[in-house]
């Protein structure tokens, strides 16, 4: 079955040659120039992927992005404008996957759609992680702390759920980058200190005294483990 992907764009000279090279990845688009369009697509059928640009004819791309995440967890990709600041474009309450920035490229575009909609699909069985307050389950894919839940969009819940499988040891940003993005990352990786602020702020950590998620600097990110108890996995009575 062929995936479907919503385009909402409404610059031409983007969006036909960009859903050309989306058909010709055997992906079934389907393009909307409006948000009022965009909503009436949506009524109809909820699409694998939206791709969502920010500045509309009949308004913003944030709205329709805010709107869609009250009701579903449908990966959002949106398309943002060079000079537009990405932790304003996006802001913690969006939700959306991933933004990539105008001009870019259709190829690399679909590589990071491919990856998105791979690593919602597929099925993971590993263990419930515990650490401190925070519990987080792969295969239900909530998050708790203290027994209270923790909304994460997919990337968040992925990121946080890699630094706490190596939790006491430093994730590199490479690695973070190959893991939770693409293997075949490049280019800047501002996107990562994006989620992971938003991260935070679901937690209620705090960059400067974290609790939870350490920065080090130049190198990558670092899961606490609260001191008296285990990281996972690590055995018990050793030493
Ligand atoms: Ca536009």
């Amino acid at each position: 079955m062929r995936l479907r992907i919503l385009l909402v764009e409404d610059e031409e000279t983007i969006s036909e040659p960009l859903a050309g090279h989306l058909a010709r990845e055997g992906f079934q688009v389907e393009v909307v120039p409006t948000l009022a369009q965009a909503r009436s697509a949506l009524e109809r059928e909820m699409p694998d992927l939206i791709l969502l640009d920010l500045m509309l004819p009949d308004g913003d791309g944030r709205d329709l992005a805010k709107e869609i995440r009250r009701s579903s967890d449908v990966p959002i990709v949106m398309l943002t404008a060079r000079g537009e600041e990405i932790d304003r474009v996006l802001g913690l309450e969006l939700g959306a996957d991933d933004y990539v920035v105008k001009p870019f490229s259709a190829r690399e575009l679909s590589a990071r759609i491919r990856a998105i909609l791979r690593r919602g699909r597929s099925p993971e069985r590993r263990s419930p992680i515990q650490i401190g307050d925070i519990s987080l389950d792969p295969g239900a894919r909530t998050v708790t702390k203290a027994g209270e839940p923790i909304e994460l969009t997919p990337r968040e819940f992925d990121l946080l759920h890699l630094l706490m499988a190596n939790a006491g040891r430093v994730v590199r940003r490479e690695e973070i980058m190959d893991e939770v993005w693409d293997p075949h990352w490049f280019g800047p990786t501002k996107t990562l200190d994006v989620h992971i602020s938003w991260l935070r702020r679901k937690l209620g950590d705090d960059a400067h005294e974290p609790r939870y998620i350490a920065t080090v600097r130049g190198v990558g990110f670092r899961f606490l483990v609260p001191e008296g108890t285990e990281g996972p996995g690590e055995p018990t009575g050793s030493g």
